[in-house]
């Protein structure tokens, strides 16, 4: 009777990690898949990058590539962040650099996710004046791969609103972190 006892306890036990297992491994493919070409992604290597376009053109998908590296703008109102207010931090989609805290995320009209603060480690600005505007490129500090724009009619309490690609970023929930 010990015996059964002890092999139906075995049982629960190993049921319940298959379980936590599998409960587990979706959230991990989905983090890592997108990254397993990429021997560049990190999110805790803070080391500047100098990859070539040629190099990255191997690694990343050719919609991230346009816009990272060829500054293409995604259509508004398409992108995976523009409609959405999950707690989580926002990263680089090309390195892993860490660029936007969901708390500086606000709800704007425009079409693309909207910040009104980046992380200052995170990113880096350009003048542009393509297409026949003059605009403030938001370029990634670690990668410079380019994110989106920034411009001075943002909330409080910067009066900036930063105008980003979502395919740029990898968000991460709060409760599924993975480093
Ligand atoms: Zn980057």
């Amino acid at each position: 009777m010990y015996q059964m006892k002890n092999i139906i306890l075995s049982l629960l036990l190993a049921i319940c990690f298959v379980q936590c297992h599998q409960s587990l491994k979706p959230m991990n493919d989905r983090v890592e898949s997108n990254h397993l070409k990429n021997p560049y992604y990190s999110r805790t290597d803070k080391t500047r990058l100098n990859v070539s376009n040629t190099e990255w053109k191997k690694i990343l998908s050719p919609d991230l590539y346009a816009v990272a590296r060829e500054a293409a703008t995604e259509m508004p109102f398409t992108g995976q962040y523009y409609d959405f207010d999950q707690k989580g931090e926002y990263y680089c989609a090309v390195c892993g650099n860490h660029l936007f805290r969901s708390e500086a995320k606000f709800a704007s009209s425009c079409g693309w996710p909207s910040f009104f603060e980046a992380d200052g480690r995170g990113v880096v600005y350009k003048r542009d004046s393509s297409h026949g505007m003059e605009r403030v490129e938001v370029c990634c500090q670690r990668c410079d791969s380019h994110l989106g724009h920034v411009f001075d009619d943002g909330p409080l309490p910067t009066g900036v609103r930063y105008c980003m690609n979502s395919i740029c970023l990898d968000f991460v929930p709060d409760a599924k972190k993975t480093f």
